[in-house]
């Protein structure tokens, strides 16, 4: 309840007396419900069909979705209202936005498409329509950037299973595997352990290949040398992990050699940077100062990090000149890498809690240079 009062606060500040959300994240922090077709409204005391618009009447809050969730909708929701249409949930919301005394409903802009914004429109009697759909941004994601305790201790359950993982597939990886099987490995052992299911497309990316920074796993072979690039992440009651080792196979060059130990320096000054109060700015420009006295910074093609929960890939961008500060609570990747086409790349990741104190590391693993 306090989540939804908080995201009806930022929409009336926003001008706005309701809140469409059907962003599938923002959908399940506000009501806990975790179908696939989910709209839900908040509407200030006026929202009601028959309440009176007067502001700091109590909060209207509907969660729309269809019959195939009749019974979930049940199990996951409390103290709502379910509505269930055999339609597109952000219609069904729109038909009953239509019906109530709100005036300005808004709605996130960024997360809503062209073709779904016509939908929501036509819903609505064009009488009405005028002025109703306010676009005000990812209220409720941004919401979502501060985590509370007990979202903290999943997303320390689910870093640690990523470490873990990590750990066992060392032991497992050879000369001649191929990435794929060390990614069905490591994916096998993460559905073993009770993940709902990788973060996103694990990446296993091995020799020339590392320097790829998105290099998905392939039937390409683990070298006899070079380096080996693994990123991947747990979703473990629906909040993602995400961190990248990089371990070399066989004996390594000075160069590669060199390059990590610059990596991992700028990584362990990215995290030494980050604190409740500082700019995401300032924690990215600690990383790629550090690549920039190696004169390695024309090779990190990147950005430092992002914000990470029930999404990927969330709020804050740690990228150069950024001036969001970062605030405690907020869980953020530091991952710095060196990618030269034709030759190699090594990249390390953590994630981290922003304290006021500081920054805590939820993926503490090696990161030492390994060699397998
Ligand atoms: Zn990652
Ligand atoms: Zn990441």
């Amino acid at each position: 309840m306090a989540r939804r009062k908080r995201a009806a606060e930022a929409a009336q500040a926003a001008g706005a007396d309701a809140l469409l959300v059907t962003h599938l994240p923002d959908v399940r922090w506000l009501s806990g419900f975790t179908g696939s077709n989910a709209a839900l409204v908040l509407a200030a005391g006026g929202g009601a069909r028959s309440g009176r618009a007067k502001s700091g009447a109590g909060l209207k809050t509907v969660l729309f979705t269809d019959g195939r969730y009749t019974a979930q909708a049940k199990a996951e929701v409390a103290g709502i209202r379910v509505v269930i249409a055999p339609k597109a949930a952000a219609v069904a919301a729109c038909e009953w936005l239509a019906e109530t005394r709100v005036r300005r409903c808004g709605f996130d802009d960024g997360n809503t498409t062209v073709a779904a914004l016509k939908q929501m429109r036509a819903a609505v009697p064009a009488k009405k329509r005028r002025g109703l759909f306010e676009p005000v941004g990812p209220l409720v994601s941004k919401l979502r950037w501060i985590k509370d305790p007990a979202e903290i201790a999943k997303m320390r359950r689910a870093a640690a299973l990523g470490c873990r993982l990590f750990e066992e597939i060392l032991g497992v990886m050879q000369p001649g595997m191929t990435e794929d099987a060390v990614a069905a490995e490591l994916e096998f052992a993460a559905r073993l352990a009770g993940a709902e299911g990788m973060s996103f497309p694990t990446i296993v990316a091995s020799g020339e290949r590392s320097a790829l920074p998105h290099g998905h796993a392939t039937r390409a072979k683990l070298p006899r040398r070079g380096f080996v690039t693994l990123d991947f992440g747990v979703v473990l009651d629906g909040y993602y992990s995400d961190m990248t080792r990089t371990v070399h196979m066989g004996r390594a060059t000075a160069e590669e050699r060199r390059v990590y130990e610059a990596v991992l320096e700028a990584q362990e000054a990215g995290v030494a940077a980050v604190r409740a109060g500082v700019s995401a700015g300032d924690v990215d420009e600690a990383t790629r100062a550090i690549l920039r006295r190696e004169k390695l910074d024309e090779w990190f093609t990147h950005s430092t990090g992002h914000g990470v929960g029930l999404e990927i890939h969330e709020g804050p961008r740690l990228a150069a000149k950024q001036k969001q500060q970062l605030e405690a609570g907020m869980v953020v990747t530091i991952e710095p890498g060196v990618y030269m086409p034709g030759k190699f790349g090594v990249r390390i990741e953590d994630m981290v809690l922003v304290t006021a104190r500081g920054g805590e590391i939820l993926t503490p693993c090696i990161k030492a240079w390994i060699e397998l």
